[in-house]
């Protein structure tokens, strides 16, 4: 038995077979070719087929992994129209006289080299996307057969890595897992295995390649991020007492479904779910959750090519808020910036992004884009229980400059004869040490605190959040964290208003006592995290 340790990004134990993914790739050799216009025509055909398929394959990640998830390919067929790209590749053919194999191969790895090369998170990972595309059209000219993992029955991927494409193209039915030897957690393929739920460890590191490679069976287990290879008959069956465990636990957790959260004491929290698209809301229903707590907006944007207009984003928060039905609904308004860039915005380049030019930043320099999102949420707000919170706020006065423009923005309304509900919570994030230390001076001024603890975290311990070479220096658990958010509990209920936790270390359950104990009054979390929670809080004694 081999065993292998990575990161685990999807819990759950998988046992199985080995599939590995065998990319078909092609060996492209420099060509010379006698006719150039026939040469660019192939070329050409090539490139009608592979935005044949990425519609196809749009379409199918759209079933299985929603909008948001499924934008990747959208992206994708962007990409293989861009001028630049398409322009190389045909300059090298005219040029060069070789091959379109060749052109596409040359160009797609210097423009992913360039990617790789650029100063931005967003950016680097473009590389893959390139690269994909790149490998689709070779296929697509060597006349190859699309590659991929040849699954008929159900078994566990094993691959150097996974492109969002290949990801997607796998029949989900056959795959009891994934493993890669490379990738971060915030990569793609790691966020779409979360989204289908399927257990993955990634970064295994080369050797799982090799090891895999004549392997009878092997175990995931994605909580703990390890990979048995050929595992004993002892580990065997402790996996599959887990399993079994896990699947018992699973339905231990769904007939809490309707039940109270509210611990042996009779402490009540409320749990709420973090949403970035509308396509999350089944997830937030079908988990029982009492509300959200965090509609990410900024998704809209990035979603859109432009701007998007009141009339679309309207719609989407009248859609949410109906959906939810009376339940509270808290919208935070645009933060973008950082790691979040929309090219629309033409932000430019910073050395610092996340200490830079982001989130309630743009909205207080450039109102008229802030307004028409305000507009939006105030419109929609007749239509459920809205709650708006404003992002990286660090002093009073960005605070006071925010409610003097929803005042403008009310009174536009008003005199317009548009309804809005009156009833509407403003309330501000406390994601900065300035907001948490000044907590006191800030609660009067709002309705609520939600703690975005992971920008806290990483501005209180200078830990750049997308950074995972440090990621043994950024404690999570660190005490100056948690007295931060403390602080504003107390800060909070001393001037009458409510306060909860937003950011991943609200699903954190080893914390949920000491929460408690604060008197957080909220925490919300991805929508797969509600149940779970519910049972560590009813199973509380705070006495
Ligand atoms: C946070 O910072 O904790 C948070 C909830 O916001 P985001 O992760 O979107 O920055
Ligand atoms: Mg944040």
């Amino acid at each position: 038995m081999i065993k292998i340790s990575g990161k685990g990004v999807c819990g759950g134990i998988a046992i199985g077979k080995v599939s590995k993914f065998d990319r078909g790739d092609v060996k492209v050799k420099r060509a010379h070719v006698e006719d150039v216009e026939k040469e660019k025509k192939r070329y050409e055909a090539a490139k009608a087929a592979a935005e044949q398929e990425l519609d196809e394959i749009y379409k199918k990640a759209l079933v299985e992994v929603g909008e948001a998830n499924a934008q990747i390919f959208e992206i994708h067929k962007m990409m293989l129209d861009d001028d630049d790209y398409n322009d190389s590749i045909i300059n090298i053919i005219e040029t060069q006289a070789v091959s379109s194999e060749y052109a596409v191969a040359v160009t797609g790895d210097n423009f992913a080299q360039m990617f790789a090369a650029m100063d931005d998170a967003y950016m680097n990972a473009r590389s893959a996307d390139v690269k994909d595309i790149s490998n689709r059209l070779i296929k697509n000219l060597s006349k190859e057969s699309g590659g991929g993992s040849d699954v008929n029955e159900a078994a566990i991927i094993c691959a150097d890595d996974l492109a969002p494409s290949e990801t997607v193209s796998l029949d989900k039915s056959k795959v009891l897992a994934f493993v890669t030897a490379y990738g971060s957690s915030n990569s793609h393929t790691a966020i779409l295995a979360r989204t289908m739920n399927i257990p993955a460890v990634i970064g295994t590191g080369e050797e799982m390649l090799k090891a895999v490679d004549n392997a009878e069976l092997i175990i995931v287990d994605g909580k703990a991020g390890v990979i048995y290879i050929d595992p004993d008959d002892k580990t065997i069956e402790e996996m599959r007492e887990k399993q079994n465990a896990d699947a018992k636990r699973r339905e231990l957790l769904d007939q809490l479904k309707g039940k109270e959260n509210v611990t042996l004491d009779g402490t009540k929290v409320n749990i709420f779910s973090n949403i970035g698209s509308i396509n999350d809301i089944g997830a937030v229903l079908t988990n029982d959750a009492g509300g959200i707590g965090l509609f990410r907006s900024e998704f809209l944007y990035l979603e859109s090519e432009d701007f998007p207009t009141e009339e679309e984003q309207f719609r989407a928060y009248k859609r949410v808020l109906e959906s939810m039905a009376g339940k509270k609904v808290i919208i935070r308004t645009l933060d973008i910036g950082a790691d979040k860039q929309v090219d629309y915005f033409g932000l430019g380049k910073e050395d610092n992004p996340a200490l830079g030019y982001r989130a309630i930043r743009i909205c207080l320099t450039q109102p008229e884009i802030f307004k028409v999102q305000l507009r939006a949420l105030y419109r929609a707000s007749a239509y459920g229980n809205l709650g708006i919170m404003f992002p990286m706020i660090t002093s009073v006065s960005e605070v006071e400059k925010i409610m003097k423009i929803v005042d403008e923005v009310k009174a536009e309304l008003s005199e317009q004869d548009i309804m809005y509900s009156d009833s509407i919570e403003l309330g501000i994030m406390i994601e900065t040490p300035a907001a948490a230390i000044i907590s006191d001076m800030l609660a009067p001024m709002v309705d609520f605190f939600s703690v975005g603890t992971n920008d806290l975290t990483q501005y209180t311990l200078a830990c750049d959040r997308q950074n995972s070479k440090i990621d043994d220096f950024c404690d999570t658990h660190h005490e100056a964290v948690l007295r931060l958010i403390e602080l504003a509990a107390k800060n909070a209920h001393d001037n009458g208003i409510w306060i909860g936790i937003c950011g991943e270390l609200a699903a954190d359950t080893t914390l949920t006592e000491r929460f408690l104990r604060m008197g957080i009054d909220e925490l919300s979390v991805s929508p797969g995290h509600v149940l779970n929670l519910r049972n560590t809080v009813r199973n509380l004694d705070l006495r």
